[in-house]
């Protein structure tokens, strides 16, 4: 059992390996990485940043990951940097605002940064937002997969029409990234996950956990013995030579 998207934030390594052992779950720990315009507690944004987070991990029984940031996260960091972590995971949760700037979707001013005043245009924008991100982003896992902004939330069914999800997941199966299961968002449904799975696609579990929350897998054990998924069907991070920021050129 693998929590790929654990976030150290307002905790320290010792006490996430204890709660690790606690749950019987390994973890990967994943750093916001991206350049210095994206604020997040802790951010990687240059290699020698990046070689001392890997450093204060080697050793330990985690998987080294970091959540990186934007579409321009590749250009802070060498593919030899890159390639001492164990994968590297992003989400599509920061979307071009009308001005161009980076918005985080998921904050208060989103609604009057992002025109999402008709529904489904914004949906075509999205969809397009992930075949972007999947295409161009030498990364492994997508994470938070589904997700959708408050105003919208409600109407996921309606949204996450079948061909906007074939759309996603098999752009994702293409470019050999796996879609993460979220136990804190429950997404994405099982309606998606379907669709996901019959188009051949992997996927990891993810709690997007802060302290004391991580390793909270139920809604990603709960999909996968719906899906009747097997270890085939899992993410395992690339051997070295094939991880994502070696196989795709940056
Ligand atoms: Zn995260």
């Amino acid at each position: 059992m693998i929590d790929f998207h654990v976030h150290l934030d307002n905790s320290t390594l010792e006490k996430v390996l204890a709660l690790a052992s606690e749950r019987g779950v390994k973890f990967g720990i994943v750093e916001h990485a991206g350049t210095k315009e994206n604020q997040y507690p802790a951010l990687l944004s240059t290699d020698d940043e990046l070689a001392t987070y890997v450093k204060g991990l080697e050793g330990k029984p985690v998987y080294k990951g970091i959540q990186a940031e934007w579409t321009d996260w590749m250009s802070c960091f060498s593919v030899k940097g890159l390639a001492q972590l164990d994968y590297v995971l992003t989400d599509a949760m920061t979307f071009p605002g009308k001005d161009g700037q980076r918005v985080k979707l998921w904050e208060k001013d989103s609604e009057a940064r992002v025109d999402m005043s008709d529904a489904q245009k914004w949906m075509d924008r999205f969809v397009d937002w992930h075949l972007e991100i999947l295409s161009k982003e030498p990364i492994d896992i997508l994470a938070n997969v589904s997700w959708l902004p408050e105003p919208l939330a409600r109407d996921y069914d309606a949204l996450w029409t079948p061909e906007r999800v074939k759309k996603v997941t098999d752009a994702a199966v293409e470019h050999h990234v796996a879609l993460e299961i979220s136990s804190s968002y429950k997404l994405p449904k099982l309606s998606f996950l379907k669709i996901a799975k019959a188009a051949g696609a992997t996927f990891s579990f993810g709690s997007n956990g802060r302290y004391p929350n991580m390793g909270k897998l139920d809604y990603s054990i709960q999909m996968a013995r719906a899906l009747e998924l097997n270890k085939e069907d899992m993410f395992t991070p690339a051997p070295e030579g094939q991880k994502a920021v070696q196989r795709r050129r940056l």
